[in-house]
């Protein structure tokens, strides 16, 4: 089983709408969205849920109203300010509470629990490209990176009982903890990126990255036509590195056109764009070691 993940290094460079075309040209895969904080593949994949889980993450300090007798000691100890007065009693600010414990230990009354936290919620859903693992963390939510590794797991363990060779995996853009979550155990990361001076930036960063963590990386430069002179700098960047770029994509119109319908691209008929992603995919399954197209996609 290989593992793909399709990374950025930036919002806004079409990684979400490369990854639900391949997941498309896959066939067969496990599909995992680890873009935990703005989830947005399943706008493209319309899944029909499966199955649902809370993820709890880390503690929070919680106040018996009951129990409090007012005598503000938690609120004077509490260095984050996240204990205020409200009634006759206290009550903590969840949005501030960093889950330090102190006022639990040294309230008089033992008025303050100390429950997990609930930070979200993780699914396995049907699609028409095959199961999606996905998430949504609750706003203001932290610990993305470990919810990463909820999903990344159940994931495996799926493509294990299905007997699927591929986890298809759109990660977070940047290069923050959920990436790096994302990326521990891939085969390879594939990073697209588009031909503007930050779009190179943004690439050395994530290619910094996996260079870190030894991650081979492929690179696919999107909208390669609306700058040549940036396209060859990145290009010029990926030789220097033996970074192998898996495709130069023009920019299309059908992309547009595909998520307003709520498809993706390579479901309309086929366009330049189409074509050349077909191309790159054939060349990261190589890369990841997948050999041969499936029958699932040969089919296309
Ligand atoms: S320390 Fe305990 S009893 Fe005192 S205000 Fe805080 S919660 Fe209430
Ligand atoms: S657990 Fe720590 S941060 Fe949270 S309310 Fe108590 S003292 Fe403040």
């Amino acid at each position: 089983m290989r593992e793909i993940i399709i990374i950025s290094g930036k919002g806004g460079t079409g990684k979400t709408s490369l990854t639900g075309a391949f997941a498309h040209l896959a066939g067969g895969q496990i599909i995992c969205d680890l873009d935990v904080d703005a989830p947005d593949l399943h706008l493209l994949l319309k899944p029909s849920r499966e199955r649902q889980e809370e993820f709890y993450s880390g503690h929070e300090a919680k106040i018996d109203p009951g129990k409090c007798d007012g005598c503000g000691v938690c609120a004077s100890l509490c260095q984050f300010g996240a204990i205020r007065e409200k009634g006759s009693g206290y009550a903590v600010d969840l949005l501030r509470c960093e889950g330090c414990k102190v006022c639990v230990a040294f309230c008089p009354a033992e008025a303050i629990g100390f429950p997990e936290k609930h930070c979200g919620q993780w699914y396995i859903s049907a699609t028409r490209f095959g199961p999606l693992v996905h998430a949504q963390l609750f706003p203001g939510a932290e610990n993305s990176g470990r919810l990463v590794m909820v999903l990344k797991q159940q994931a495996r363990e799926l493509a294990k009982a299905q007997g699927a060779d591929l986890v298809l995996c759109d990660g977070a853009p940047g290069i923050g903890c959920p990436v790096i979550s994302s990326l521990s155990g891939a085969h390879l990361a594939v990073a697209v990126t588009e031909p503007t001076p930050s779009g190179r930036h943004d690439l050395e960063r994530v290619a910094e990255l996996c260079g870190h963590f030894q991650i081979p990386l492929a690179v696919i430069i999107n909208k390669y036509d609306l700058n040549p002179e940036e396209t060859s700098r990145i290009a010029g960047f990926c030789r220097g590195r033996s970074y192998p770029v898996a495709g130069r994509l023009p920019h299309d119109l059908s992309v547009t056109e595909a998520m307003v319908q709520g498809l993706v691209v390579t479901e309309l008929p086929e366009t330049a764009f189409s074509l050349g992603l077909k191309r790159a995919w054939s060349r990261i399954r190589e890369l990841a070691g997948l050999g041969c197209q499936g029958q699932a996609a040969a089919s296309l």
